[in-house]
């Protein structure tokens, strides 16, 4: 490498214009070192005093920038300047009039160097100097180290992974004076360089003996864990994983609800792991949430499987998959695309990404929306999949893992790719027996894998870049002249479908009555159906209908023409194939369209309207079963040994389990246990019900609940997380808490208003005093062990929104059975998702805090079912208060913690 000089700042803020520097490092290549304060001539805030740990005595008697910046200009000058976010500093720089020649910022190398992480602060590289950083000088020489490890780490790089970062990023590539020498490492190609035909999958290993039952295999797991894994000895994960064992082995389906910290995920592999090896199975574990299936994969099935000849492969989405086919597009394309610098930097992160991961898999990365953008370019596209005729098919990361499957015990997928399963017949290889994790999912994602979902607008999006007259398709088609007629009266039929099925949209728009919900959802009912034919509307409808069959006509003459005519050869152009993909499901949506204005007895159909900020509407078409029992039954139950179905949340509390009669569970086989979470909820936690709270459909209810918040959010300095049911009233409560909360030195983090849900978590994970305002995913998906989360507001019983149309058929249909839709069905539907919501605050055994619920309908003297919600609950203490008293109990609660300790 070139001479540097490493450099960092401190500063009163961020802002190079406004705010101030007071502390400079420079460590030079050579040795030489050099570290001052400065004044900056106003105070520092206190918490960047606290973060930066300034010597507030040194930096008074400290001499002015002027004085100093003569003896800074000559490190600067002349040699190339390294530092984490560099151009930070040099913007500070720069205003004092400091230019320098060149720079190399380790933050953007350390992108391309290390690309399958999602953090890179120097506090993500060296966690154990933590306490340290914030300083300058330790900042440099944290810099320096990591200047060299990023270093290293592009030399470990494939020689033509090398070769492009030099044509993509030319002097700065250079500067590192990489040096290929040979060696093994660098004979190693990228994937992208070394297409290969895909070999046979290996047969399903034979079974094994296995001498040891799932009692033993966890005490001895137990026994031989690594100082870094925590261990307990917990009665109530051995009593999950004998019931699991026998559920296996006796055939049966077995809901298995198990409370927060029970440890489920290793007793159900342990059972599942002595099925696969004893009688040569496999064995499918789906989760709702691709954090559990992380969590399964990289933690629990390593400990599981310790020492066992066992094969398990985690599988996604194919969409989720990097297409390396499409990717080789890209890198050969880059010249014409990648002139923008920040796409450039993308870029070469990809190809680095590519050459080092072993899966292709996007939940790997994080990056901005540059990054996001080029992603989309190389995700796996079933639309332009070639199959096995790919040159890459040997090591497409997507077919490598359908591969591995075929010779593994256990897959670990999530729901949608189990229904896709269910629904194809193609997605997975044959299983045995299935385990269900957050089964409380799984219902709706049957629902919609298995119904009908048609967003017109996006629909007709796809249908003008696929035939518009630029397209590359309407190219390739010029290229075919005696094929250019086909085209053109497709072409001509889709604009008619594309001007009928926009009408249709506006049509709907106009028909829907006002709603309080984001999303206002109309069922088609026999009534609506009746109403049409006194309007236009089904003379509308009718068009539609004329005109998608003409276009069926024209999309069959096109597909048997290019079938005939390039056979097997089809794939060979990306484009044709595309089309032929797309004109080969058309039938199929056609269908669907057709039937989405039929009425029966087994479907609902309905029409959504989405209102987007920017004041268009998103208009889909839906229609769902109203039953999936028979569905699953015949899909899933029926075809397996045994399914275990397993959550925190089941519902169990009924007589006859709730979800049992929704997924439509044989009683003759299915079997039940619950086991309570180990906590210590007495000294854990404390519930408290607002008795005077008003009723939340009154307006009073939001001024009352914003005063109760800012009241109590400064007991704990934020750490607060409230949970509401839409996000109009997550918009209602954000205006009128912000404000005086500020002042109070708590930032609000409204879903939807400051960030999408994984954003503003992260946030407010990292910056202590914060409220978080949520809704629907946020009542479950949301895991912040420790203190940053010590309160939870519940603040409206979590009942779904009237109105539903699926929800509604199905009340009709439970009324028709003679039973009550609210007892047997809303009610253990809100329950479960109360439970989720309770179950936010305490997710490890030193995990302290209080819950809140603010809405009267949880008191047991307001409703006959308040009680439900109380039993369905972990034995916590709870306390029925007057709003007012709440804040002074919270403090005593934390008092009373503060006191524990102390002991
Ligand atoms: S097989 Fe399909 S997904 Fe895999 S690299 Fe080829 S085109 Fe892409």
């Amino acid at each position: 490498m070139e001479p540097y000089v490493v450099l960092d700042l401190e500063t009163t803020g961020v802002g190079p214009a406004r705010d101030q520097i007071f502390q400079i490092a420079l460590r030079h290549s050579d040795g030489r070192r050099w570290t001052t304060w400065i004044n900056p001539g106003v105070a520092i805030p206190e918490p960047i005093r606290r973060l930066t740990r300034a010597d507030l005595d040194a930096i008074r008697q400290a001499p002015p920038l002027a004085v100093v910046l003569p003896e800074v200009i000559p490190w600067l000058s002349e040699t190339t300047v390294v530092g984490h976010n560099v151009r930070f500093d040099l913007a500070f720089l720069e205003r004092q009039g400091v230019r320098v020649k060149q720079w190399i910022d380790t933050l953007e190398w350390a992108r391309i160097a290390f690309p399958t992480r999602t953090h890179y602060r120097l506090a993500d590289f060296f966690p154990e100097a933590i306490g340290d950083l914030h300083d300058a000088e330790t900042d440099v020489d944290l810099t320096e180290t990591l200047l060299h490890e990023i270093r290293r780490a592009l030399g470990r790089l494939p020689v033509s992974t090398q070769t492009d970062l030099a044509r993509i990023l030319g002097s700065e590539w250079h500067w590192w004076a990489i040096s290929s020498s040979p060696g093994p490492e660098d004979d190693v190609l990228s994937p992208l360089d070394h297409p290969s035909p895909e070999p046979e999958p290996d047969p399903m290993p034979d079974p094994v003996p296995v001498n040891w039952d799932v009692a033993q295999r966890l005490h001895e797991l137990g026994q031989h864990v690594g100082p870094d894994v925590r261990w307990d000895h917990r009665p109530e994960q051995l009593a999950i994983l004998q019931r699991v064992d026998q559920a296996m082995r006796e055939g049966e389906i077995l809901l298995a609800q198990a409370g927060t910290g029970t440890g489920k995920s290793l007793a159900y592999l342990i059972p599942a792991l002595r099925q696969a090896l004893t009688n040569g199975t496999r064995v499918v574990v789906a989760t709702h949430t691709l954090a559990l299936q992380e969590q399964l994969w990289q933690r629990d099935w390593p400990l599981a499987s310790q020492g066992l000849p066992a094969r398990a492969v985690l599988l996604k989405g194919r969409g989720r998959y990097l297409c390396l086919l499409r990717a080789h597009q890209v890198r050969d394309d880059w010249h014409v695309l990648g002139e923008a610098a920040e796409r450039r930097w993308a870029l070469a992160r990809l190809l680095t990404y590519i050459a080092v991961t072993d899966r292709g898999d996007g939940s790997d990365t994080a990056g901005n929306a540059t990054w996001d953008a080029l992603w989309r370019e190389v995700e796996v596209d079933m639309d332009h999949c070639i199959g096995p005729r790919c040159p890459y098919a040997g090591p497409c990361f997507m077919r490598r893992s359908r591969r591995d499957a075929e010779s593994s015990h256990v897959l670990i997928v999530n729901h949608a790719l189990l229904v896709a399963h269910l629904m194809t017949g193609r997605a997975l290889p044959e299983f045995s027996h299935v385990i269900i994790d957050e089964a409380h999912h799984l219902g709706e994602v049957v629902e919609r894998g298995f119904g009908f979902e048609f967003p017109i607008y996006r629909w007709l999006k796809q249908l003008r870049e696929m035939f518009e007259g630029r397209s590359a398709i309407a190219q390739r088609a010029q290229w075919h002249p005696d094929l250019l007629p086909l085209f053109y009266d497709l072409q001509h039929q889709f604009q008619q479908l594309g001007q009928s099925l926009g009408e249709w949209a506006q049509l709907l728009v106009v028909e829907s009555p006002p709603s309080e919900y984001d999303t206002r959802m109309v069922r088609l009912d026999r009534e609506r159906r009746q109403l049409w034919q006194t309007r236009d509307t089904e003379r509308q409808w009718n068009r539609l209908l004329d005109t998608l069959a003409e276009a069926d006509g024209g999309v069959q003459t096109l597909l048997a023409e290019l079938e005939s005519r390039y056979g097997a050869h089809l794939s060979d152009d990306r484009a044709l194939w595309r089309l032929a993909q797309w004109l080969k499901d058309f039938p199929e949506t056609a269908h669907n369209l057709s039937r989405w204005g039929q009425i029966d007895d087994e479907r609902v159909s309905w029409w959504e309207i989405h209102q987007w900020s920017d004041g268009n509407p998103e208009v889909t078409l839906r229609w769902s079963w109203v039953e999936i029992g028979p569905l699953l039954d015949r899909h899933l139950w029926q075809t397996v040994t045994s399914a275990t179905l397993t959550s925190a949340t089941l519902g169990l509390s009924g007589r006859t389990p709730y979800l049992a009669e929704w997924l439509g569970i044989d009683p003759s086989r299915l079997a039940t246990v619950s086991v309570p979470s180990p906590f210590d909820w007495d000294h854990q936690a404390r519930l408290f019900l607002a008795q005077d709270a008003p009723d939340p459909r009154e307006p009073e209810y939001w001024d009352a609940l914003a005063a109760f918040l800012i009241q109590t959010a400064p007991i704990r300095g934020g750490r607060m997380l409230v949970l509401l049911t839409s996000n109009r009233s997550v918009g209602q409560l954000a205006w009128r808490i912000r404000a005086p909360l500020e002042e109070q030195g708590i930032q609000t983090l409204a879903q939807g208003i400051d960030g999408p849900p994984r954003l503003i978590v992260e946030q407010f994970r990292q910056n202590g005093r914060s409220v978080l305002l949520g809704t629907a995913s946020l009542w479950e998906g949301v895991d912040i062990p420790g203190q940053a989360l010590e309160i939870v507001v519940l603040a409206r019983l979590p009942f779904r929104a009237p109105g539903e149309p699926l929800e509604e058929a199905r009340h009709e249909r439970i009324r028709q059975q003679g039973k009550s839709p609210f007892w047997t069905r809303s009610l253990p539907d809100a329950i479960i998702r109360f439970q989720q919501g309770f179950g936010r605050l305490i997710r490890t055994k030193s995990d302290r805090g209080v819950v809140v619920v603010f809405d009267p309908r949880i008191q047991p003297t307001r409703t006959r079912y308040a009680a439900t919600f109380l039993q369905a609950l972990p034995a916590v203490p709870w306390v029925n208060l007057p709003i007012a008293s709440l804040p002074e109990r919270i403090t005593a609660f934390w008092e009373e913690q503060h006191a524990h300790f102390a002991e």
